[in-house]
């Protein structure tokens, strides 16, 4: 077993006092001028040094239980800090097919570094660095090679989605022989990747690295068809040959406060809002505008990830006044706490408490200029566990808007349910999988993601994906 038993002595004493890697993040006078990313890439030098804190519990780690992919994070922080980084990353991608992706975007608070022992005296090793660290190393290094792939099985699978749970089911499916075909609505790959996450956390770049890569590796991409619309799954069985099919389409529908007013100008759904303001012209989706500028007060209704997307955008984009409007408070918010302190840092502000009943044109131009809010209160948990918020009786006031940003929620897109034969959904349009496996109702269909689980996360994505990939393995293996 590794690594206490090649080297027994570890002295742990020695290893709690070592300090914490500092800077992690770029200054915010510097980072709000631009779209890059804020995180500062670790030197080698201190990788090694935050690599070597790490006090290598008895297997199991509680780090690599909390990975949902299973990441070897000791194995890993071990071979780190003796500076055999290339050795770390293949590591890594053997659980995980991103970690350049997941070392960015993890809410690492929120699994394994939450879990690190060193939380209870200093901060935990800062895991997510460490890994990206060593995935880009890699890439600029010795590039990653492509793996051996099996023979050729003479099945083919279709994917449909080209999102983090869709990617990794077709690199696992395609490394296991099969010929596979990722179709995607979409004018590129990546799914909220690219069309959600903001550069400023995730560089389009390095999803556009890997896509190349699994191009490389064999797998067929077909962008710009919307199954469901263009083709039917039923078609792409029955019709076209596909023995088996992975749906990965996320949810990415966006849900509606209900209340007068949202469909005044400048009203902005959220990954509308954050397309237009990250992407380039030739990754936009047909119709779409790029935004270079929004007005000076700018509210953003919503808590979670992609509230907090929104506040760091519309500071990017010169406003002075972000605005974040919550109803329940801080410890209700969905989020990630340590994207919400860095909003904070760049200037945005945060309204618990607080809900929009009416967006107002009250200069009858068109465009929203005012909000009617309502302040609330924490009433019994509902159905998800949290508080209630219910509003205060004659607490209503307005609130000065130039631009609004709705960012409270998704669903999954319903065509596909809607048309194929056999294919349960429940509640949201979410559909009904076999946890254990993701496979359908519908006999070789199998799904992961977004779309089974609701809106979560790119490594809960990636590890259905993976999933779902080996129980299609299977059931190819006995068809
Ligand atoms: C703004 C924002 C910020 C986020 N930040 C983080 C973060 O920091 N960390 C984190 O872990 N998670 C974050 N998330 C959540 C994370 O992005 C998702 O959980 C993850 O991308 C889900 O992966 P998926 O593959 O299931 O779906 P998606 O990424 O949504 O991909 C689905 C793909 O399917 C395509 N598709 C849909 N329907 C069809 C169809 N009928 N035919 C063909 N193609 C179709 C879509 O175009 C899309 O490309 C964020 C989400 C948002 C919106």
């Amino acid at each position: 077993m590794f690594p206490v038993e090649e080297n027994p002595d570890i002295n742990r004493k020695a290893r709690v006092v070592i300090p914490p890697i500092e800077r992690v993040y770029r200054e915010v006078s510097e980072r709000i001028d631009d779209f890059e990313e804020c995180a500062v890439c670790l030197t080698p030098e201190q990788a090694m040094e935050e690599a070597s804190r790490c006090l290598h519990c008895p297997q199991p780690s509680p780090c690599i239980g909390a990975c949902p992919m299973g990441n070897n994070i000791s194995e890993a922080l071990w071979l780190i800090e003796q500076g055999r980084f290339i050795e770390a990353a293949e590591l890594y991608r053997r659980t995980n097919p991103m970690p350049e992706i997941c070392g960015r975007v993890c809410p690492s608070q929120a699994s394994c570094e939450t879990s690190c022992v060193l939380t209870r005296r200093e901060r935990p090793i800062n895991t997510r660095a460490l890994e990206a660290f060593v995935a880009d190393y890699q890439r600029q290094t010795t590039g990653v090679p492509l793996p051996e792939v099996a023979p050729s099985s003479g099945k083919r699978v279709a994917v449909i989605g080209a999102g983090p749970a869709g990617l990794a089911a077709a690199e696992d499916l395609a490394v296991a022989g099969h010929e596979v075909t990722v179709f995607e609505e979409k004018p590129a790959a990546g799914g909220l990747l690219v069309y959600g996450i903001p550069n400023f956390k995730l560089s389009k770049d390095l999803v556009q690295w890997k896509v190349n890569w699994l191009a490389d590796l064999g797998i067929k991409f077909v962008f710009n068809t919307r199954i469901g619309r263009d083709i039917t799954l039923d078609e792409l069985m029955e019709r076209e040959g596909f023995d088996a099919v992975f749906i990965g389409t996320g949810a990415q529908v966006e849900a509606s406060l209900g209340i007068p007013g949202e469909d005044l100008g400048r009203v902005h759904r959220a990954l509308d809002f954050l397309a237009g303001a990250n992407l380039p012209d030739h990754l936009l989706p047909e119709g779409k505008q790029k935004r270079s500028k929004i007005g000076h007060r700018v509210a953003v209704i919503g808590g979670g990830d992609t509230a907090t997307d929104c506040l760091r955008t519309a500071v990017r984009l010169g406003a002075q006044d972000v605005v974040c409007y919550y109803r329940r408070t801080e410890a209700e918010m969905p989020g990630n706490a340590a994207e919400r302190s860095n909003a904070i840092e760049e200037g945005a502000r945060i309204e618990y408490l607080t809900a929009p009943v009416e967006l107002l044109d009250l200069d009858g131009d068109g465009n929203v200029d005012h909000m009617r809010m309502i302040r609330m209160e924490l009433g019994d948990p509902d159905s998800s566990g949290r508080r209630r918020p219910v509003p205060i009786e004659g607490s209503e006031f307005e609130v000065e808007v130039d631009d609004v940003i709705l960012a409270i929620g998704f669903w999954p897109d319903p065509v596909i349910g809607e048309t194929t034969k056999g294919l349960e959904t429940h509640r949201w349009g979410l559909l009904k999988v076999n946890p254990e496996t993701g496979e359908t109702s519908r006999p070789g269909v199998f799904a992961g993601g977004d779309n089974v689980s609701g809106p979560a996360l790119v490594n809960l994505a990636i590890a259905a994906g993976k999933r779902a990939a080996r129980a299609i393995n299977a059931y190819l293996q006995e068809a």
